[in-house]
């Protein structure tokens, strides 16, 4: 963990990543699964350094040499986590700054890409045992709360969509949006959210890998400027579980129209295509075309903060997707974000005396 921290640190000081100048992409190696050991399945990713990636279809280090030689598909990311990395290493080298910005005041988003069964469900719910980046990052930002509630106070809502045939359905509490006091019943709310993602046990499959998951965090905290002015600041916080990759691959403009007839996913081609219109710094980015676009408008490119998980199965047998998978990841590396300023406007004080005056007092001595 601390090697990788070192190396993303570094990027950053070489003014490479991070500041608001590019997004920043991880790569997840998952470990083989019983039943693709059992089926002979061989592991084709390598990992160097905690950075580099060498797809190989062979296993021994010798067929690895020849490949390199040969054919070699070699990556480099900000990080690539290999199949021993915990939850806790991920969340911590992804998102927890992300965390600490949108206590600032400031939009963050991370996404998990990638084929269905390559682990971004497990990356970003996890387990009730090895909880993944949505439950550690609202753990963390309660955490974070409670330190510094003496200055000021905050007001978190929180809200779990699933985008799924472009529509939009509220997984949690249908109809009213929900105020959240405590990180405790996170796990289960979005344990029992993750159930409602799949209705029909038939087709339980694919649904989950054709719905996208987003969890939303709004974060509004009111401080004193140095002007003695209330200044409200709203940071909001993104977390997406997106649809398997296997069906939308293409990352090209001219593959992605062509596709566009077809039927696969509507919300996830239209994240390429607004993904390729910020890589290549296009004035018009098509926000507009899908659900899942209008709901990420503030929370891609632009003003935010912006991290990309993209998770890979080790098999040979999945050699295809995965390549795929990493050429996207490479592709996502070229988008540029503007440098970013907290979201805030100035209050006006209310007078002494009136109904918003005593709300303000006590929402302050709550804290
Ligand atoms: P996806 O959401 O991409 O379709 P999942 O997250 O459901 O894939 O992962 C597929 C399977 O692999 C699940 O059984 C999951 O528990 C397991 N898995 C994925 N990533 C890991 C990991 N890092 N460690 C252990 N098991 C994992
Ligand atoms: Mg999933």
């Amino acid at each position: 963990l601390q090697e990788m921290e070192r190396v993303v640190l570094e990027n950053k000081q070489n003014g490479e990543i991070g500041g608001g100048s590019r997004i920043l992409v991880f790569v997840r190696l998952r470990p083989m699964g019983k039943k693709e050991r059992e089926s002979g399945s061989r592991c084709c990713v390598r990992i160097v350094n905690r950075r580099d990636i060498y797809l190989t279809e062979f296993a021994t280090e010798n067929d690895y040499l020849r490949l390199k030689r040969l054919r070699g598909r070699h990556f480099t990311f900000d990080a690539s986590f290999p199949d021993s990395t915990t939850q806790l290493e991920v969340y911590s080298t992804t998102t927890a700054e992300l965390v600490e910005a949108v206590l600032e005041g400031r939009n963050g988003s991370v996404f998990c890409y990638g084929a269905t069964g390559a682990g971004k469900t497990y990356t970003m719910l996890g387990t009730v045992e090895n909880p993944g980046v949505m439950v550690l990052a609202m753990k963390d930002l309660f955490n974070k709360i409670r330190q510094r509630s003496c200055d000021g106070n905050h007001v978190v809502h929180l809200s779990y969509l699933e985008v799924y045939n472009e529509t939009v359905r509220d997984l949690l509490s249908p109809g009213r949006p929900l105020v959240l006091r405590e990180d405790k019943q996170v796990m289960a709310l979005l344990q029992q959210g993750n159930q409602n993602r799949t209705t029909e046990p038939t087709r339980a499959n694919e649904t989950s890998s054709r719905s996208h998951a987003i969890l939303q965090v709004m974060v509004e905290y009111r401080v004193k400027d140095a002007s003695n002015n209330v200044v409200n600041r709203v940071g909001k916080l993104s977390l997406i579980d997106l649809a398997g990759s296997e069906r939308a691959l293409a990352t090209d403009q001219r593959t992605l129209r062509s596709l566009e007839g077809a039927n696969i996913n509507k919300s996830l081609l239209a994240l390429s295509s607004c993904i390729n219109a910020l890589v290549e710094g296009k004035k018009h980015i098509p926000f507009r075309n899908s659900k899942l676009t209008q709901l990420l408008k503030d929370s891609l490119g632009g003003a935010c903060n912006t991290v990309m998980i993209a998770n890979i199965s080790p098999s040979n047998h999945s050699f295809g997707e995965t390549q795929n998978t990493l050429h996207w990841a490479d592709r996502a590396k070229e988008i540029r974000t503007k440098a970013y300023e907290a979201n805030e406007e100035i209050l006006q004080l209310p007078e002494s005396g009136t109904d918003q005056a005593k709300l303000l007092l006590e929402l302050q001595k709550e804290n």
